[in-house]
């Protein structure tokens, strides 16, 4: 690990005044960053921890839910009213990381990690864009079993590694940001970019803006949802696949879904043309593997991955037929 100062600011506008420099970092739980900094992936000379910010408050009301920036994983995935509500984000988060990690670990700062692509994380790996603009992708030709089979370019194929951002964009979740203007409230599906040929660029975040919090819409009447994570192990490991699914059903077939994928795409990956297909869908297996073969439409498999293709059809067939069991 390289040398770094370290601030360690009590308000929002102290804190966004010490980060204006483009080799300052945030840092919350540190449960990514530290590690990427001991693996020299990230070399920032200036830290400026957001531990003293009052940003650690989680409310549900008629408007929603609205969850701080620092709210810890373990803490947010406990709440009985956020269990009640939105099950999809519990189970999200029930099923990231380990008990350990979650007790550190901060909602914005789960949003924000980095992907957990090999190439990238490993410094001993020249060619990487994400990590080195220009240096070509080690993956596309190498070994990509865990890589994106959607949203992927030239240039990288690395996956999204947070399962509560899946979640989130299948409840069309809300980003709070700040910054020294003042706050902006952006859509999930539009906060992450996609890696195009500039893939160090993962999201619209700007130099010097922070995530204060997580806007949640209220759930909708009779509405159901459910986190679905298939992974090489049970715990503490990314997503081959997964599914998060939230449906409305009426007189025993679906009103309205709204689906999104993880594990799959370079981005949370939502499925407009499924949830189309699913609307007025009866509740057999049949009716959904129909709905459901709309999902990897557009998809580019790579020598290694090609297994994701079915997995997110049945994937999210399960899922859909859990939740609405
Ligand atoms: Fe780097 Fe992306 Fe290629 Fe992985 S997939 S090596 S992160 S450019």
């Amino acid at each position: 690990m390289e040398n770094f100062t370290l601030a360690s600011p009590t308000t929002i506008e102290a804190a966004l005044a010490a980060a204006q420099q483009a080799d300052a970092k945030f840092i919350a739980g540190g449960t990514d960053l530290l590690q990427l900094m001991k693996d020299h992936v990230e070399r920032p000379q200036r830290l400026v921890d957001l531990e003293g910010l009052p940003l650690d408050k989680f409310s549900i009301g008629e408007d929603g839910a609205r969850i701080g920036a620092l709210v810890r994983m373990s803490d947010l995935a406990d709440d009985a009213d956020l269990r009640r509500h939105y099950p999809v984000i519990a189970e999200a988060l029930l099923a990231s990381a380990s008990p350990q990690v979650r007790n550190m670990a901060t909602i914005g700062g789960n949003l924000l990690q980095r992907t957990r692509c090999g190439y990238f994380r490993d410094v001993g790996f020249t060619a990487c864009n994400k990590r080195h603009p220009g240096s070509g992708c080690g993956a596309i030709l190498g070994v990509n079993r865990l890589h994106a089979v959607l949203g992927g370019s030239d240039y990288c194929i690395a996956t999204h590694a947070s399962d509560l951002a899946v979640a989130l964009a299948a409840l069309d979740a809300r980003i709070e940001v700040q910054d020294s203007d003042g706050t902006r409230k952006i859509p999930i599906n539009e906060f992450y970019l996609l890696p195009g040929d500039t893939p160090d660029r993962e999201t619209t975040l700007t130099l010097g803006e922070i995530i204060t919090a997580v806007h949640v819409p209220p759930p909708a009447n009779s509405e159901r949802s459910l986190y679905l994570k298939l992974r090489d192990r049970a715990s503490f490991e990314f997503a081959l696949v997964s599914a998060a699914v939230v449906v409305a059903v009426e007189d025993g077939r679906i009103r309205a879904a709204r689906v999104a994928m993880g594990g799959v795409g370079t981005r949370p990956w939502r499925l407009p043309a499924v949830e189309t297909a699913l609307a007025g869908a009866a509740l057999t297996r049949e009716a959904l593997m129909d709905a459901t073969a709309h999902a990897a439409e557009g998809a580019r498999p790579l020598n290694d991955n090609r297994f994701k293709i079915p997995l997110m059809q049945r994937a999210l067939t399960r899922a859909l037929l859990t939740a609405t069991a």
